[in-house]
């Protein structure tokens, strides 16, 4: 079969890796892709918002799948715009349709969809423009810290841990009546802290049956020791210690279970990946949020432990027997390491020639932010590469991601030396 691949990060070159090595893969297209999803497939010049585009290029190109990496098509509606097309409705986009995408795009509605369906998360309430005196008397009763969320899309930086209630009043009026993070502020939730360590579980799901991938932790600040500016993340492991089987049964009857079944009760057709978010409180989940696609860099180190082939599962969802296909994941450890351009996530260096890829010993290279300059590889983005070994314990693993990774060299490229010492 012929797949399109939607997205250009370290998750679409670990999708685009780990789909290149199955029979059931005729073509893969990467769109747009990056320097190095071009080893995997052929990298197509379309942005992942251009839906006329995509319907033209999967028309000329008898693509039977599309996968979607990133969740801004999915909130845009890029399954409904399939579905209502003569010519694509029968072609299966991996991917929720856009109701349900907002389980991920609205967090009141992910909110009130876990309330509704009894699933462990932080008690919490949502407040508007109107309501903000409500608000006020809201964060009155509220203990401290207390976390405000902007209700929409804010790429991470729309969460705000206030640790006074003069900071908490500031901030709320500020999101809400003078958009601090824009249209997303229109709406906040005012969420209950949780104490915790946190995890990334992942479900796919063909809305009727699903199947749990391995687990993973995410490193979302910029300094060691989880210290500095949040990033769209630095390095991940799986799996992850602390979610033995004991806490993953937890997870599976508390959270998994109820949100198959209340996408299917609330008629939420879902055909895709859902990340839950999750805090380990005390050996308890709480569920964070929820998105609507795998996690970057999580994707890096999930890909490498599953030993089935990838195609059958993505068939699966699509035809809704994911039930029947076999899921095989390797015990072993996957960790990365990315590396990013110097000044992220602030202004950064940019057009930087990478070079050393070829030194790395025992890790995969997944190319996030590069691009192709005759025959020079650029860093162009914040997240340039992601650096990902799969070893037979956590130590090895740990210390051969991060040896590889100080074997690339650009001016300005830094990584975090300390990605998943904490587990040991
Ligand atoms: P991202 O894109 O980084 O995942 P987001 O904007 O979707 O962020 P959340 O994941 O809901 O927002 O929150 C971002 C981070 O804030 C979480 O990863 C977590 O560390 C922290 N956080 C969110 N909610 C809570 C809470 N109730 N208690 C404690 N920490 C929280």
């Amino acid at each position: 079969m012929n797949i399109l691949l939607l997205g250009s990060g370290g998750r679409e070159s670990a999708f685009a890796w780990k789909i290149s090595q199955s029979a059931k893969c005729d073509k893969l297209f990467i769109a747009p892709g990056n320097a190095g999803t071009g080893r995997y497939g052929t990298n197509i010049n379309l942005k992942v918002t251009n839906f006329e585009g995509i319907k033209d290029f999967t028309i000329d190109n008898a693509i039977d799948m599309v996968l979607v990496g990133p969740e801004e098509p999915l909130v845009r509606g890029i399954h409904d715009f399939f579905l209502a097309d003569e010519q694509l409705k029968n072609i299966p986009v991996i991917g929720p349709q856009q109701e349900a995408a907002q389980l991920e795009g609205s967090k009141d509605f992910s909110k009130l969809f876990m309330q509704r369906n009894n699933i462990p998360t932080a008690s919490s309430k949502t407040f508007t423009r109107d309501t903000l005196q409500e608000g006020f008397d809201y964060l009155a009763t509220a203990g401290l810290p207390v976390v405000l969320k902007a209700d929409g899309l804010a790429a991470g930086k729309g969460v705000l841990i206030c640790l006074t209630l003069e900071e908490a009043e500031i901030e709320l009026t500020e999101m809400l009546t003078e958009a601090k993070f824009g249209d997303a502020s229109a709406k906040v939730v005012i969420e209950q802290f949780l104490q915790g360590i946190e995890l990334s579980v992942f479900v796919m799901t063909d809305g009727e049956h699903y199947k749990i991938l391995p687990e993973a932790k995410d490193y979302k600040r910029i300094g060691e020791g989880d210290t500095g500016l949040n990033t769209g993340g630095m390095g991940s492991v799986s799996p992850v210690p602390f979610a033995d089987a004991e806490f993953m049964a937890k997870v599976e009857q508390r959270v998994i279970i109820p949100t198959v079944e209340g996408l299917k009760k609330e008629r939420l057709p879902y055909k895709g990946f859902i990340f839950i978010g999750l805090m380990n409180c005390y050996g308890d989940p709480y569920v964070i949020e929820y998105n609507c696609r795998m996690g970057d860099p999580e994707t890096e180190s999930v890909m490498p432990r599953i030993q089935s082939d990838f195609v059958e599962l993505l068939i699966g969802v699509a035809d809704g027997n994911l039930n029947e296909k076999e899921l095989v994941i390797s015990d072993k450890t996957a960790a990365t390491v990315v590396c990013v351009a110097g000044g992220y996530p602030g202004e950064y260096l940019k057009d930087k020639a990478i070079s050393g890829i070829e030194n790395v010993r025992d890790s995969i290279v997944f190319h996030a932010g590069t691009t192709l300059n005759g025959e020079t590889v650029k860093a162009t983005g914040g997240r340039v590469l992601a650096v990902t070994t799969l070893q037979d314990n956590m130590f090895t693993a740990l210390q051969q991601a991060t040896a590889d990774a100080a074997r690339i060299y650009y001016d300005g490229v830094y990584f975090r030396k300390d990605i998943g010492f904490d587990l040991l």
